[in-house]
């Protein structure tokens, strides 16, 4: 049983989430609190890292579901990790190996449609980024001309002593605000006036992001090299990440499309004929002979109508069709006709009554109310045991 839900309330899914729903939860979040979006918001960024480590780890949150925060502390498996390094682990920034040669990735997530990921899309996307200036190559100014910095010495820090009293000073020590640190600089009539003496400028550049048949929510797209440029570093990568909207028919399961369809009693028991119109706008027409009977909750599928597979867009997979059959109102037949429809269906069993047994109440009962005073039992300890007897309410 789950005694503490605080890191799956940080990622808000339930305690039951499958590990495909807190990988998204994670994804959804990490993004949006990301240093580099949210610089507010550092803090969040560490704690849903922080969950996510546990979660995304079937013992470590196996541990956790038993001992809560502190089992994780005392097993001394927390934090293991910086944010930063799950991060990057996640959206597939490389390895470690190569990080200081290289500028960070740049991720960015895209919403799509499941139209789209079945019919395959191009999608111009206008991101900002630094470039090198070309006006200077990404010196900053005219060549031979950096000169030391005169107000750090060439030391890139000031260093600022203090008289605190008699005998006492105290020193501090930041970075050297002319040069940004670098101890020298040029002097304004040999900086580049492009970029400012900056090495690099921002400029807009336009990408086409191909989504192709049968990819799936969060698969990344990586345009390499892509990423920020900066002097004497090898750019990092621009990585896509496709957020796939809800659809209102078809859910995705796989390859697999599932959708809902509501029936008559009349047409789960005497046939119909219906349509489906597909992500790519075609009208399909489903029939249920008449004698063959539907019950609620059936499933049936359509061969080869489901998300094409990625790479292979000629294949695809299936159409789940979960039938709800809904049965008519309350009264909704005349009782004289009432004793037709029983002579037309499969006959009932009677039941021997005896003396020894009991008439109680039929009562109705709110399915709602009673799943909320379930959890509700379940949370509590166990031992007043589970109480028994619901009460008719009275309407
Ligand atoms: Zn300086
Ligand atoms: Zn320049």
């Amino acid at each position: 049983m789950v005694r503490e839900t605080g890191y799956y309330d940080l990622l808000g899914v339930s305690p039951t989430a499958s590990p495909d729903e807190i990988k998204k939860a994670y994804r959804k979040l990490a993004l949006k609190y990301h240093p580099d979006k949210n610089p507010n918001e550092g803090e969040r960024f560490k704690l849903i890292s922080q969950a996510y480590e546990v979660l995304s780890d079937a013992k470590k949150r196996d541990l956790y579901d038993q001992g809560g925060e502190q089992a994780i502390k005392e097993g001394g498996v927390g934090g293991a990790s910086s944010p930063m390094d799950i991060f990057n682990m996640f959206f597939g920034g490389g390895g470690q190996m190569h990080r200081e040669r290289r500028g960070k990735n740049v991720v960015h997530q895209i919403s799509v449609t499941l139209e789209e990921m079945y019919n395959g899309a191009t999608r111009k996307l206008g991101l900002q980024k630094n470039v090198i200036c070309d006006k200077c190559d990404g010196y900053g100014g005219k060549k031979g001309t950096l000169e030391k910095c005169s107000t750090c010495k060439g030391r890139g820090v000031q260093i600022r002593v203090q008289q605190l009293g008699p005998g006492m000073i105290q020193q501090t020590q930041s970075m050297c605000s002319d040069c940004q640190g670098q101890g020298e600089k040029f002097s304004s009539k040999d900086r580049c006036k492009n970029c400012n003496g900056h090495k690099v400028e921002r400029k807009k550049k336009i990408m086409e992001v191909h989504i192709d048949k049968g990819m799936k929510d969060g698969q990344k797209i990586t345009f390499h090299g892509e990423g920020d440029q900066e002097p004497g570093l090898e750019p990092g990568d621009v990585i896509i990440v496709l957020d796939q909207k809800t659809h209102p028919v078809f859910q995705r399961q796989g390859e697999n499309l599932v959708m809902k369809m509501k029936l008559k009693l009349v047409e789960a028991l005497c046939g119909f004929r219906k349509t489906i119109q597909t992500l790519d706008n075609r009208m399909l027409i489903i029939t249920s002979e008449s004698g063959e009977v539907i019950k609620h909750n059936d499933i049936k599928y359509v061969q080869n109508e489901g998300m094409p597979l990625y790479k292979e867009p000629f294949e695809k997979g299936q159409l789940l069709i979960h039938f709800q059959v809904e049965f008519p109102e309350k009264h909704w037949l005349p009782q004289h006709l009432m004793y037709q429809l029983e002579r037309l269906l499969p006959p009932r069993e009677d039941v021997m009554i005896t003396d020894e047994m009991e008439e109680v109440e039929l009562c109705e009962a709110n399915e709602e109310a009673e799943q909320q005073r379930y959890n509700r039992e379940a949370y509590e300890e166990d031992e007043e045991g589970p109480r028994h007897g619901v009460q008719c309410q009275t309407q």
